[in-house]
C-alpha cells in the first residue's frame, strides 16, 4: 500500500476508530485499577470488559479486508500493538500494584515504576516513534500516536500538579527520630535512595512538604508500610478531617457507625489522636432494614460530589472508601488509579445476623485477611 492509499478515507476513518478504541480500552484499565488499590483482584467482568476491548483494538489495527473477501493479517503490526499494550499497561498499573503487597505482584520492578510513574510511560516514545516510522500501516501510528498523547498528557498534568503550593509543615521530635532512626542518621542519602521528595532539610531545621487537596497525596503506603515512617503531617491532618466529615455525613444520614481497627486504637489509646503509623481511617456502619445498603451509598455519592471527596462504591463487596482527593471530570476521573497515594478512610458495612439464637453483628466487608465475623 502507498502513502496516498493509506490516507484514503477508509484508512483515516479505521484510524479515527482504532484511536477511540484504544481510549476506551485505557479508562477501562485505569478504572480497574481501583481493585487492586483496594487489596481486591479485579472482577471478572471488568477485566473481561477491558480485555473485550484490548482484542478489538489489536484486531482492528493488525487486520485489513484482503484480496477475495479474506482477512490480511498484518503480522509486525499484531506484535507491536500486543507488546505495547502489555508494556505500557504494566507501567501503568505498577503503582496500584505497589498498593497491595499481600499479592506477591509488588516487586522491585514495579516499585520502581511506581516511583517514577508521572513519565515511565514516556520510555515508549522512542520505540513508538520508531515503530510508527517503520510502518505504512496507518491503523498501527494511530494507535501508537494516542496511547503517547495520553502519556504525554498525563506527564505534563502532573508536572502541572506539582508546581501547586505546598504548605510547608515542620516534624515533630517523635516523627524526626523515626526518620532518623530508619535513615540510620543520613537523612540526605534516605531522601535521595527512595525519592522521598517532600522530605526538606535544611541546616537548622527538617520540614516536609504537605499534600493538600490540589496536589497528589504523599505515597503513604510507601512511606509508613514499607520504609516504617511516621505518617506525614499533612496526610495526619487530612485524615483527620476526613473522618470528621465522614461522620458529620453519618450522623446527617442516621446511620449507626463506630470506629474500627487502628483507628479505634488510636481513639483509646492516643487520647483522641490517630496512631502515628495509621495509613488509613476504618469506620465501620451498621445496616438495617431502614439504612439500606442503596440509601447509605447514594447519601455518600451525593455528598461526594457536593463537597469534593472521590467516593469509590464496591456493590458486590459490601465495600465503599472515601478518599480525601476531590473528584475529577470525566474522562479523567479514574486516572487518579495511576496515582502513587491516597488519603483514604475504608467504610465497612455490619448488619444483625443471628448466632445460635443469639443475635450479632455480622461484617459484612471481606477486606485482606479479615475474618467474617
Ligand atoms: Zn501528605
Amino acid at each position: 500500500m502507498t502513502g496516498i492509499e493509506a490516507l484514503s478515507f477508509p484508512g483515516v476513518f479505521a484510524a479515527l476508530i482504532v484511536s477511540a478504541l484504544y481510549m476506551a480500552t485505557y479508562l477501562s484499565f485505569v478504572r480497574l485499577l481501583r481493585y487492586p488499590r483496594n487489596w481486591y483482584p479485579p472482577s471478572l467482568n471488568a477485566s473481561l470488559a477491558t480485555g473485550v476491548l484490548a482484542a478489538l483494538t489489536v484486531a482492528l489495527v493488525s487486520l485489513s479486508p484482503g484480496a477475495l473477501d479474506s482477512l490480511a493479517l498484518d503480522s509486525p503490526a499484531l506484535a507491536v500493538s500486543v507488546g505495547f499494550i502489555i508494556v505500557l499497561f504494566y507501567v501503568i498499573a505498577a503503582p496500584a500494584i505497589a498498593f497491595w503487597p499481600a499479592s506477591g505482584l509488588a516487586t522491585r520492578a514495579v516499585e520502581f515504576l511506581a516511583k517514577h510513574g508521572d513519565y515511565a510511560g514516556l520510555l515508549l516514545l522512542g520505540p513508538a516513534f520508531f515503530a510508527g516510522l517503520a510502518t505504512s500501516n496507518i491503523k498501527l501510528q494511530a494507535f501508537l500516536a494516542t496511547a503517547m498523547a495520553i502519556e504525554l498528557t498525563w506527564f505534563l498534568r502532573q508536572l502541572w500538579v506539582g508546581r501547586q503550593q505546598r504548605r510547608l509543615y515542620p516534624l515533630s521530635n517523635n516523627d524526626l527520630s523515626v526518620l532518623e532512626t530508619q535513615a540510620k542518621g543520613d537523612l540526605a542519602a534516605f531522601r535521595q535512595r527512595h525519592g522521598i521528595s517532600e522530605l526538606v532539610l535544611s541546616k537548622d531545621a527538617v520540614s516536609w512538604k504537605g499534600c493538600g487537596k490540589g496536589t497528589p497525596a504523599c505515597p503513604l503506603n510507601l512511606y509508613v508500610n514499607r520504609l516504617g515512617l511516621n505518617t506525614a503531617p499533612c496526610c495526619r491532618d487530612h485524615m483527620k478531617d476526613l473522618s470528621h466529615y465522614i461522620a458529620d455525613c453519618l450522623v446527617e444520614m442516621g446511620v449507626v457507625h463506630w470506629l474500627e481497627g487502628g483507628s479505634l486504637l488510636g481513639a483509646v489509646r492516643e487520647s483522641g489522636k490517630l496512631l502515628d503509623w495509621e495509613d488509613d481511617i476504618d469506620l465501620s456502619v451498621l445496616l438495617d432494614d431502614d439504612m439500606t445498603w442503596e440509601r447509605l451509598t447514594a447519601g455518600f455519592a451525593e455528598r461526594g460530589a457536593r463537597d469534593g471527596y472521590y467516593v469509590d462504591i464496591f456493590d458486590k463487596k459490601d465495600f465503599v472508601s472515601i478518599s480525601f482527593d476531590p473528584p475529577k471530570r470525566w474522562p479523567f476521573r479514574w486516572e487518579r488509579n495511576r496515582l502513587r497515594g491516597e488519603i483514604r478512610a475504608d467504610i465497612l458495612i455490619y448488619r444483625r445476623a443471628i448466632s445460635y439464637g443469639e443475635t450479632v453483628l455480622e461484617r459484612r466487608t471481606h477486606k485482606g485477611a479479615m475474618p467474617g465475623t
